[in-house]
């Protein structure tokens, strides 16, 4: 399809991103707006294309010594499941299987640990060719020599810009190059949220999927069916859907809920990382950084780890 690009200058940074900006980066002025249908808008996971422009992108070496600390300290294997998954569920996540197993506290928070929600397993083709590519756009991205997702630090909330599942899995399953960057493998998520709470879980947790450009080497993407943040976070079974696997995501890996992100706080985000310079300072619209505060502040009010 056709891209417009269109010289729109948008004041963003300042106190939207100061929060979560570790780092001291500032993104400037949003200088160029193209609008692609986010799933069509491979390489990058979807919501409309955006590119910050940005004065002095400072971040990366800061970055690079997490990438450094990540690499070094990190093992072939992807991490274990964390021992809580047969605890009680949490009132608010009726998706959850009930194991009749007392409740494990978490640490001082009076409420019980996450449990597995119930996942569908809904796989996309990821053979030998497509993990070889996914290699090669490690490399080329990150100077990663790997197609594993390592000890994910951050998990990256989407909306799809699809009206129903089956037309995301459709999106992701065929291996040929994205239509935004042209690049190899095709996108992906991890997880696929239907509109009435059913998790689709479309790729392992070992496996990096391409669908937030600059954390993709360290991110798990989770995609909601909508077409705006409003609509995923005024659905009810979606949302309680999605905040029971985050939360039970991120007490996995330990993943703190300032680095559950949405898409278009990526550049933010202390891992951002990304060796081509022409897509440093790119991004996407979907769920900014107001609508993230809403979401994580849901998360938080569903329990500790
Ligand atoms: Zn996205």
């Amino acid at each position: 399809m056709s891209v417009t690009l269109t010289a729109l200058p948008l004041a963003v940074g300042g106190p939207l991103y100061a929060r979560e900006m570790h780092l001291g980066r500032r993104p400037g002025r949003v200088m160029l707006v193209a609008p692609l249908l986010c799933l069509l808008a491979a390489g990058t996971g979807c919501g409309k294309s955006v590119v910050v422009g940005t004065v002095g992108h400072a971040g990366s070496q800061s970055v690079g010594t997490n990438m450094t600390t990540v690499i070094a300290s990190a093992s072939s294997v992807p991490p274990p499941a964390h021992t809580t998954q047969r605890a009680a569920v949490p009132a608010a996540t009726p998706t959850a299987p009930s194991s009749g197993a007392p409740p494990r506290m978490a640490p001082g928070s009076g409420a019980p640990l996450p449990t597995r929600p119930a996942i569908v397993q809904s796989p996309i083709p990821f053979g030998a060719k497509r993990k070889a590519e996914m290699v090669n756009y490690a490399l080329r991205h990150y100077g990663l020599d790997t197609y594993r997702l390592i000890e994910p630090h951050v998990i990256v909330i989407h909306y799809t810009e699809t009206p129903d599942f089956q037309s995301t899995f459709n999106t992701f399953a065929p291996d040929v190059p994205d239509s935004e960057l042209h690049e190899l493998p095709n996108t992906c998520a991890h997880f696929v949220i239907d509109t009435d709470g059913t998790i689709h879980q479309l790729v392992p947790l070992g496996i990096m999927c391409r669908h937030t450009v600059g954390l993709n080497w360290t991110a798990i993407g989770v995609e909601h069916v909508g077409y705006s943040d409003a609509e995923v976070l005024d659905r009810p079974r979606q949302m309680n859907a999605s905040l029971h696997l985050v939360r039970w995501l991120r007490c996995r890996f330990h993943i703190p809920v300032a680095d559950v992100i949405g898409h278009n706080e990526s550049l933010s985000s202390p891992y951002h990382h990304e060796n081509v310079p022409a897509l440093r300072t790119q991004t996407h619209s979907d769920f900014n950084h107001a609508d993230m505060q809403v979401y994580r502040a849901r998360l938080r009010a569903s329990g500790h780890c």
